[in-house]
């Protein structure tokens, strides 16, 4: 059954799957029930419209390949959780829900504008406060600073952003969803306040697992200054 599936399918539901297939013998009905889960719209038709958000062109394997990303630059579940389902779209927006016939209205919560996932996660005049700070703080840090297509999806092959920035950027569109759940105004001392918690689980987590984990989080934490 499992060589029936599509390769491109198979590649992605390893990839989110990956912690629940290692030495697992029952990975026949996990992928199985992971792919009744998904909805039947194919990871390349999602790639292509990122293509079309980001102004980037993407590979299709690369493209699978950055969603491990995520697990260098996290141990948070729900940041792993959200990363993958932001990188395969299946986020709620207006224009998705009015599709849907549940949303009355395709425009943003928030400016009025048609809410696609590109406007809200990026173009939309409040949530590009979030950004601004965001890259101060990365700016401040003596990091380079991502652009959208970074920010979006990771860094490409010529990029050097490192994993915290991205793990921050996550850190915001989780934000972002987040406030779009709740019909919450984005407030920057919130977005902060979040990422001090993940910072906190992060080192918590660190300490216990030992000397090495602890300098690696230093590593990764140590220039990003929150105050
Ligand atoms: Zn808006």
């Amino acid at each position: 059954m499992y060589l029936k599936i599509k390769i491109e399918w198979r590649l992605l539901n390893y990839v989110h799957q990956l912690d629940k297939l290692i030495n697992r013998d029952n990975c026949t009905k996990i992928i199985y029930n992971c792919l009744i889960l998904k909805e039947i719209i194919t990871p390349k038709k999602r790639m292509a419209d990122w293509e079309t958000d980001v102004n980037r062109e993407l590979d299709i394997d690369d493209w699978l390949d950055d969603f491990k990303t995520i697990y260098k630059c996290t141990t948070s579940t729900k940041l792993r959780n959200f990363d993958y389902r932001f990188r395969i779209r299946d986020v709620l927006t207006n224009t998705r829900l009015y599709k849907m016939g549940i949303s009355s209205t395709e425009q943003c919560y928030l400016c009025g504008d048609k809410e696609s996932i590109i406007h809200l996660y990026w173009e939309c005049e409040y949530n590009k406060r979030l950004w601004e700070r965001l890259k101060n703080i990365i700016s401040n840090a003596n990091l380079q600073i991502p652009n959208k297509s970074e920010c979006m999806l990771g860094r490409d092959e010529e990029s050097t952003v490192e994993d915290i920035v991205y793990l921050l950027c996550t850190i915001t569109k989780k934000f972002i969803h987040d406030g779009k759940c709740n019909k919450l105004k984005p407030n920057i001392n919130r977005l902060i306040s979040n990422i001090i918690s993940v910072k906190d689980s992060e080192e918590k987590l660190a300490r216990k697992k030992g000397k090495d984990k602890y300098r690696d989080f230093l590593k990764n934490w140590g220039k990003i200054n929150l105050i």
